[in-house]
């Protein structure tokens, strides 16, 4: 089940890219394997998957103990809190959801005392909607001239999350935004700040993010199957 899933989405992504005339090879499918057991991570890893998404550090530490740094990458997606980054530097290939100039700084801390280098996303809160989190779009400038100037963390491009919706057409508008925002910022020609991911889309509209720029695709259930409720 899980690599003919796999083999979809995989596919469903070539058919998206070539849309819009992009390569394939620019985008990255992240397997989102929280709440799934290892085993599955296994058989995911078998079929094909090279990337894995975890959104709870003890969740995520347990299966990257089990099954090595080795074979996959692992990038945290969900919401980190600052008490818990200690544990997390240097577990991870990337982070996606850096949502304050504040959770930066303490990552920065925590990498220069282990004198690593941790690559990020800014997460972005396009729509506005009070129950994500991200920066407010207007509010980005700002936080990447400060993030810009600490040496242990590397900004490699924006994240975000839309309003959930079943029909992905209604999630474009936020995606193109996400995109045309990253232009602007990238025009401001930043030192040390590199722009060029876009993670946006999951299950129900990776296609459409791709169409609109996604580099890294977020794919949990569309992959693994339906995860339990509040899961
Ligand atoms: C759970 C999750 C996903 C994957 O969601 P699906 O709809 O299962 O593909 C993607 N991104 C984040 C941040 C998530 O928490």
């Amino acid at each position: 089940m899980i690599q003919e899933n796999l083999e979809w989405v995989k596919s469903r992504i070539i058919a998206a890219a070539e849309k819009v005339g992009r390569l394939p090879e620019s985008i990255r499918l992240i397997a989102v394997s929280k709440t799934v057991s290892v085993e599955k991570v296994i058989e995911a890893r078998e079929a094909g998957a090279k990337l894995f998404g975890e959104n709870r550090v003890q969740e995520a530490l347990e299966k990257i103990d089990r099954l090595g740094q080795g074979g996959a990458g692992w990038h945290f997606i969900g919401h980190l809190q600052k008490n818990k980054v200690k544990q997390i530097v240097g577990r991870f290939d990337l982070i996606h959801s850096v949502d304050s100039v504040g959770l930066a700084q303490v990552i920065n801390e925590k990498s220069l005392a282990r004198s690593l280098i941790t690559p990020i996303l800014i997460q972005v809160n396009i729509s506005g909607e009070a129950s994500k989190s991200g920066l407010a779009p207007d509010a980005l400038e700002s936080a990447l001239r400060v993030v810009a100037k600490m040496p242990a963390v590397k900004v490699e491009g924006l994240m975000t999350i839309p309003p959930y919706d079943p029909d992905p057409e209604n999630s474009r508008s936020v995606f193109a935004r996400l995109r045309e925002l990253r232009d602007e910022m990238v025009e401001l020609r930043m030192e040390s700040i590199c722009l060029s991911e876009l993670s946006m889309g999951m299950s129900n509209d990776f296609a459409v993010a791709i169409e609109e720029g996604a580099t890294l695709v977020r794919v949990g259930s569309a992959i693994f199957g339906d995860r339990p409720a509040a899961g």
